[in-house]
């Protein structure tokens, strides 16, 4: 029991300790000032001895130096008692007493006097200094009443009559003298050896203290320091490291763990502050609906991924989903955000833990993948098979495709003298080939080539040029004569061209889209139907198609713009053909409608235009009663060669008139191709068998010229 209290005392007291020295030694502030105090306890410490053991030395050296001056005071005491004997003896001796006159008795008389007195001055001095002379064996008086002995010595040489006893006893007496003479001067050495010894004792505890108070203010002086260079600063240099790292962005670490208190609570504050810091930078790098990362974390990601690429090949793509807002429109856009992510995962699967797969927008992937050996182009084949597979989400089953834009790129040879790669232009590269992928018909994927970069800049320069173009009068309107085969109303198309300064006459293929992406073509479009309803105007005789981009469509104002053009032309509505193309979706653009409804209400003619080159052309038809269907070139093209070709186009013609629509087959441009057509029952044929689109003022002469029906033109062409 006792035991197990004595070990609990020793536990808490040992804990306590722990927790004191912990308390002290774990904070920075307490320790370097527990140094500091230290340092400055062992200084004072050294001070105080050193003043204390320099008065003690003081003071002993005085002594010594005391003690040294009585010793000599006392050997000439000695002396001169040895002297006084001898003038004793001669003065008092037969020979002298007999012989000497009486100044020789004299002199000798002065000179024993003269010693006596020297011997007083010796013990006065003596007995001045302080020196303990009554402490010894003999009577200091012996000494002291000299002058009392020499007067006796006088008197026993003065009288005749004294005998022997007397003198003896003056020996006696010089005797003592001596004898006590030696005993001080054996005192004066032994208190001058004391003394010396004392001192010569005190200055070697001086030293030993000295080198002692300064061996322990040298040992916690160097503890301190080994402290400071183990401890302290290696800590402070973790510290400066982990705010180096924070200050540069970098987040990937931990700040780690701090024994200084002071530290610990700065580096709890980091790590928080980091880890913050790193979950905003997860968001910020990171698609918030399909956890994947985004377009900047891509960018960073591919970076890195092709600077220690080390000369390896990757290949860059960019993917879209094909027609990705009709899913949203059928399904919602929750399901949309599904899909996105299903089929994010799908492409990870398929491209494996190396390929970084970024959502870079609604319906956007961006990829980055070793090629690792396969062929690029098959690769992107691969991925555009994957995504046909349709995607479960529980409630439905979505099937969709995607289009891809492919680019290599190497990765950045180690040790080699490579520029950073650059991702943001392999992105503009794989966009161009995505781009170049949908205009190819989408669902499939295409690689980047110069061609399409040298496209790229040239429809820029086209968006640049245009607005010059309606400014200066670049553009102007061509006509091609549109033939009825039923002996109709005599039609031409309205087309429009751009003659270049530079570049030459671009086709309206081009430069409409590039007007459509540039904002500028509201007003082209404007200028167009302005510029068709003047030349049709001064032709009354004829019906003129008008090509319209969906962009005019969904213009507000356009109705009453097209029925004021008219009524001021004095053209009336049912003259004027408005062509609308399969790449409006109609059915899901409610404003497009809705102004088709008007525009056909108010008494134009709608037709579909391109009809066969889209996928929702069935699907328009359904939606809205369209009065004609052109029938595109490249269903007509392959007439009369191929069985399939002619059966499309049969099928095609029939559900046009089954409709009650008239149907107008375009690009007739040889005499082969227009006995199939007229067989298959179209209403109207167009093409360069019949005339290329002339200008205006040749349209007046070209049905000038008789009969229209089945005549190749010779006329002007545009
Ligand atoms: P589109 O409306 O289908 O016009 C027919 C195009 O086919 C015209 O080309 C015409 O020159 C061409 N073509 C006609 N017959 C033949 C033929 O026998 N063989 C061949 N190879 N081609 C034939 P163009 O004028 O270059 O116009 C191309 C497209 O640009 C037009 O196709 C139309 O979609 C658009 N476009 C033309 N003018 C305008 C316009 O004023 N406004 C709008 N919005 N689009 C226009
Ligand atoms: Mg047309
Ligand atoms: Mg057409």
């Amino acid at each position: 029991m006792v035991r197990v209290r004595r070990f609990t005392l020793g536990f808490t007291l040992g804990s306590s300790l722990k927790a004191g020295l912990g308390a002290i030694f774990g904070s920075l502030e307490k320790r370097l000032l527990g140094a500091v105090l230290l340092i400055v306890a062992c200084t004072c410490a050294l001070q105080v001895i050193s003043q204390d053991r320099a008065y003690k030395l003081r003071v002993e050296s005085e002594e010594l130096r005391e003690a040294a001056t009585n010793t000599e005071h006392a050997e000439q005491l000695v002396k001169l008692v040895a002297q006084f004997r001898l003038a004793t003896h001669l003065y008092l001796s037969p020979a002298s007493a007999s012989e000497t006159s009486s100044s020789e008795a004299g002199r000798a008389d002065g000179e024993m006097t003269d010693v006596a007195i020297r011997i007083g001055e010796q013990i006065n001095a003596l007995r001045a200094s302080g020196m303990e002379l009554y402490g010894l064996q003999q009577d200091i008086a012996v000494l002291a009443d000299i002058d009392q002995h020499v007067a006796t010595i006088a008197e026993v040489r003065a009288n005749p009559t004294s005998g022997r006893a007397e003198r003896s006893a003056i020996d006696e007496r010089n005797a003592q003298m001596a004898s006590l003479a030696a005993a001080i001067e054996a005192k004066a050495s032994a208190d001058r050896d004391g003394a010396y010894d004392q001192l010569s004792r005190s200055s070697d505890n001086w030293q030993m203290l000295v080198v002692g108070a300064g061996t322990v203010t040298i040992a916690f002086a160097l503890l301190i320091l080994i402290d400071l260079l183990r401890n302290i600063l290696p800590a402070l240099r973790r510290m400066h490291v982990a705010l180096r790292r924070l200050a540069q962005g970098d987040l990937d670490f931990e700040v780690g763990d701090f024994r200084l208190r002071e530290l610990k609570a700065l580096s709890g504050s980091l790590e928080t502050f980091r880890r913050n810091a790193q979950a905003v930078k997860n968001l910020a790098f990171t698609d918030p609906s399909t956890g994947l990362p985004n377009r900047r974390a891509f960018i960073e990601r591919t970076a890195q991924k092709l600077a220690g690429g080390d000369g390896e090949s990757f290949l860059v793509m960019l993917g879209d989903i094909d027609r990705f807002k009709h899913v949203n429109d059928d399904y919602g856009h929750a399901v949309g955000d599904r899909l996105v992510k299903l089929i994010g995962e799908r492409m990870g699967a398929l491209l494996g833990d190396q390929a970084i797969v970024a959502r870079t927008g609604g319906d956007e992937f961006a990829i980055c993948v070793p090629l690792a050996g396969r062929a690029a182009a098959t690769l992107g084949t691969d991925l555009v098979t994957a995504m046909r597979d349709p995607f479960d989400l529980d409630d439905y089953t979505v099937a969709i495709s995607v289009s891809l834009g492919l680019v290599e790129t190497k990765g950045v040879e180690a040790g080699g003298a490579h520029a950073e790669p650059d991702v943001n232009a392999l992105i503009n590269q794989a966009d161009l080939a995505l781009y170049a992928a949908k205009n190819g018909g989408r669902n499939r994927a295409t690689r980047f080539t110069a061609d399409l970069e040298e496209e790229r800049e040239l429809s820029r320069a086209l968006e640049r040029d245009l607005a010059l173009a309606l400014d200066e009068g670049q553009l102007r309107m061509v006509y091609q004569p549109i033939h009825s085969m039923t002996g109709g109303e005599d039609e031409v198309e309205a087309l429009v061209r751009w003659q270049h300064p530079l570049l030459g006459e671009i086709s309206p293929a081009r430069f409409i889209p590039a007007a459509e992406r540039s904002g500028l073509m509201v007003q082209l479009g404007y200028w167009i139907v302005q510029r068709a309803l003047d030349d049709l105007s001064r032709w009354p005789h004829l019906s003129m198609s008008i090509n319209l981009s969906p962009l005019q469509l969904q213009q507000e104002g356009f109705v009453g713009f097209l029925m004021d053009c008219c009524r001021s032309h004095a053209i009336t509505p049912q003259r004027v053909i408005l062509e609308v193309t399969e790449s409006l979706s109609i059915e899901r653009n409610t404003r497009a409608l809705m102004t088709l409804n008007l525009l056909r209400n108010a008494g134009f003619r709608i037709a579909l235009d391109d009809f066969g080159t889209g996928y929702s052309s069935l699907c328009m038809m359904k939606t809205f009663k369209f009065d004609r269907l052109k029938l595109d070139r490249s269903l007509i093209t392959d007439l009369g060669k191929d069985p399939t070709s002619q059966a499309v186009f049969d099928a095609a013609v029939t559900m046009a008139l089954r409709i009650g629509a008239e149907v107008v087959a375009e690009g007739i441009s040889d005499e082969g191709l227009v006995d199939p057509v007229r067989s298959a029952g179209c209403t109207h044929v167009q093409g360069y068998h019949y005339s290329r689109p002339i200008e205006a003022e040749a349209v007046d002469g070209y049905y000038e010229a008789g009969p229209t029906a089945d005549r190749k033109s010779d006329r002007k062409v545009a």
